[in-house]
């Protein structure tokens, strides 16, 4: 159903409730031939609608502010989506802050995603056609459209289950998505990763009936800055039902969406490739489900990682870092990397740290220039993060009596062991995790994220990159 009206959304400050007041402003700034608008204040389907956003509290950071802001886009999108396949300008009348008028209009284009795939009826997506605001340029317009495109792919890959999306279905839709920006894709063969020594991949996958994937994808710009990549590794797992821990009660509701980490680092390298950053970058995702089968692992077995160091398995649902050790040892030794950044829906303990509210990063060997960028990337996007610490101290924790290290800890401070688990097989390399267990997916709306898949990260990591890219 497609709907040929263009509502338009007036954005005004403050509390005033006052229509009139709008209606004058609106015949003072716009043309007198066009439509006179009526004060609705998101009553629709009428065709304008008044938005009195609220201004800055004296103590309220630029950050939070945003955010609040975004979620107000949040709102706005669900209003449209009453409205299949209606379209949208957004006029800024007094409001005159392009950063904000960006924030809540790319918070609308990433708010209007819903996973409809097997839903009888699938409704239009509305569009925003236009934004009208100084400071904000056709180009700002298509450049936010792009990115909200990725993240709701990220999402989309995200939402679907295992039936339709086993490993293997997984690595060829990334490489789908990716080749046609300019992406090198090299999915391996399991005779390619049993020469590699891919002990956790393979010894995870022991446990399912279909075959493992890794996926291999690289951008190479020939005005690439830097001679060694930058390579992200996410954690692939299409569903996780614990293997022979398996998980109790509901805690594998959602587990389709263990591959979120996987996802992201796709769709981080296909904004890359999109904006054509100067940036050597690969992506590398190990994937398969996590579940059980007769030759499954069992705690107390003992695996290699990149064909060297021996693994003492514990607990069987610590599994994503055994794939993330695998690929980032392959990563080390490979391409000797100027850093590595790994992101995966890792631990319980990440979200009980600190909630829905934000990714949790540990970092080791991380310059200050680029500790700075990230800083600033995730202010211009306002994706926050948490920092914890990667003490030495907590490297005891995975000491094995039989192996060279176990796969998890005692079960304090979960997401910091096994950040360092990951870590151990990075060398010498810079090295950023990110525990988005917390952030992935939603049960219900939160401030500027709808329910279900968020995306979240992808434009944190895709503005890092733009400002790396630039020192
Ligand atoms: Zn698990």
């Amino acid at each position: 159903m497609k709907n040929n009206k263009v509502y338009r959304l007036f954005l005004l400050k403050g509390n005033r409730k006052n229509p009139a007041d709008a209606e004058q402003m609106y015949v003072k700034r716009m043309a007198a031939d066009q439509p006179k608008g009526s004060w609705t204040d998101f009553h629709l389907p009428e065709p304008h609608a008044y938005l009195w956003l609220p201004e800055r509290g004296a103590d309220e950071a630029r950050v939070d502010y945003l955010l609040r802001v975004r979620t107000w886009g949040r709102r706005w999108a669900d209003k449209a989506r009453a409205l299949p396949g209606s379209r949208w300008a957004l006029t800024d009348l007094e409001w005159q802050d392009a950063e904000a008028v960006r924030a809540l209009a790319e918070s609308f284009l990433l708010n209007l995603y819903v996973f409809d795939t097997y839903k009888a009826e699938r409704k239009a997506a509305p569009e925003l056609t236009a934004v009208e605001a100084e400071g904000v340029t056709a180009a700002d317009l298509t450049a936010m459209r792009e990115r909200a495109a990725e993240v709701n792919w990220v999402k989309s890959l995200v939402e679907r289950p295992v039936s339709d999306l086993n490993a293997a279905a997984f690595a060829r839709e990334m490489a789908a998505h990716l080749k046609p920006l300019g992406v090198t894709a090299k999915l391996w063969t399991r005779k390619e990763m049993e020469k590699a020594g891919m002990g956790g991949l393979l010894g995870v996958n022991r446990g399912s009936v279909d075959e493992p994937a890794f996926a291999e994808f690289i951008y190479k710009p020939d005005n690439a800055r830097n001679a060694k990549p930058v390579v992200l590794v996410g954690k692939g797992v299409v569903f996780d039902a614990g293997g022979m821990n398996i998980k109790t009660g509901n805690y594998m509701d959602d587990m389709k969406t263990d591959m979120a980490g996987g996802a992201m680092a796709a769709g981080i390298l296909a904004l890359a490739a999109k904006q054509a950053l100067p940036l050597y970058i690969v992506a590398l995702v190990p994937a398969t489900d996590n579940r059980l089968n007769g030759n499954a692992l069992v705690p107390g077995d003992i695996i290699r990682i990149g064909g060297e160091t021996s693994v003492e398995i514990v607990n069987t649902d610590a599994e994503g870092r055994l794939l993330l050790a695998d690929a980032t040892a392959y990563a080390h030794k490979h391409y000797a990397p100027a850093a590595i950044i790994s992101m995966a829906t890792l631990t319980g303990a990440a979200s009980r740290a600190i909630g829905t509210k934000g990714i949790v990063a540990m970092r080791e060997r991380w310059p200050e220039a680029m500790a700075q960028c990230l800083e600033r990337a995730s202010e211009d996007v306002q994706e926050r993060y948490c920092l914890f610490p990667m003490w030495p101290e907590y490297d005891r924790e995975l000491e094995s009596a039989v192996a060279e290290l176990k796969n998890c800890g005692s079960g304090v401070a979960g997401m910091i062991t096994a950040a360092k688990f990951v870590g151990h097989f990075a060398g010498k390399t810079p090295f950023l995790h990110l525990d988005v267990a917390g952030v992935a997916y939603y049960d219900k709306d939160e401030s500027a994220w709808r329910k279900g898949a968020t995306g979240m990260g992808v434009r944190w990591i895709g503005r890092f990159l733009e400002l790396w890219s630039k020192k």
